[in-house]
């Protein structure tokens, strides 16, 4: 067996585990670091997964506050306007906040899309590969939440390497495997949710797959994702007051929380 991302063979089944009452095997590359699960869908079957999550979990909550600190921070290293792809739009939470210079377009295989496009997105309903973008088109590319879910995350990345015009920003978010939250859950921890989500990354075996795939790192972060540590009440507002205000600047440089934000340069 080889990894399915760096080719190695040194791969370890790392745990079985038990969701949706089925028995899923996650193995380990031990030269990447990368998990994945081991399955046998296809590539039709795995988009009819994720097309019914997506549309079971697509919600009105606002969340408006994260987008527009997300977009602030894709400015603030140097991307002010210009096309730009979010790949997995959902509802167009985030292409909404990006308004006039930005040309927004979004990939969304669910039924969410139609929400995106009655905000006046440029929404397309296919595989990015199938759609077939020019060469150097976009500025920024995003994907929140979605890397997890790919049968084939180097080939999207390897897309996206294509259609990013050169020194274009592409930016992933994804949970940290490594992170201190990941290890002291374990085999809970909330990501791992086979066949929903396929990959389990560590910032290094991501910060390998970008730069396999044309990339350079220029700035990583790391966020609760909104989402308390304990159900406890107590030590919710405990995390409230310390962790999340006077120490989330420090924090964030940290593998502490488990959310993951990469940011990559398209390499000339
Ligand atoms: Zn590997």
């Amino acid at each position: 067996m080889q990894c399915n991302l760096c080719c190695s063979e040194n791969i370890l089944l790392k745990f079985t585990k038990r969701y949706d009452n089925k028995y899923w095997r996650i193995y380990e590359c031990q030269e990447c670091q990368v998990e994945y699960v081991c399955h046998n869908y296809s590539q039709e079957e795995v988009l009819e997964i994720q097309k019914s999550y997506f549309n079971l979990n697509n919600t009105s909550t606002d969340n408006s506050i994260y987008w527009k600190n997300e977009l602030a921070i894709i400015m603030a290293i140097g991307y002010n306007s210009g096309a730009i792809l979010d790949v997995g739009c959902n509802d167009g939470q985030f292409l909404s906040i990006c308004s006039t210079p930005w040309k927004r377009y979004g990939i969304e295989l669910s039924t969410a899309g139609d929400l995106a496009r009655e905000k006046g997105i440029t929404v397309i309903n296919k595989e990015i590969t199938e759609y077939k973008f020019p060469d150097n088109f976009f500025d920024v590319v995003t994907m929140f939440a979605v890397i997890e879910h790919l049968k084939d995350p180097k080939g999207l990345l390897k897309e996206i390497n294509r259609i990013l015009k050169p020194d274009g920003l592409v930016v992933i978010m994804t949970g940290d495997k490594n992170s201190f939250k990941a290890r002291t859950k374990g085999e809970n921890w909330h990501m791992y949710c086979p066949p929903i989500h396929l990959w389990f990354f560590s910032r290094k075996s991501l910060d390998l797959l970008a730069e396999s795939c044309g990339f350079k790192s220029i700035y990583h972060r790391y966020t609760s994702g909104g989402m308390y540590w304990s159900k406890n009440r107590l030590f919710q507002i405990i995390e409230k007051c310390f962790v999340k205000s006077i120490f989330e600047k420090w924090f964030k440089q940290i593998p502490f929380y488990d959310h993951l934000y990469a940011y990559y340069r398209k390499e000339q």
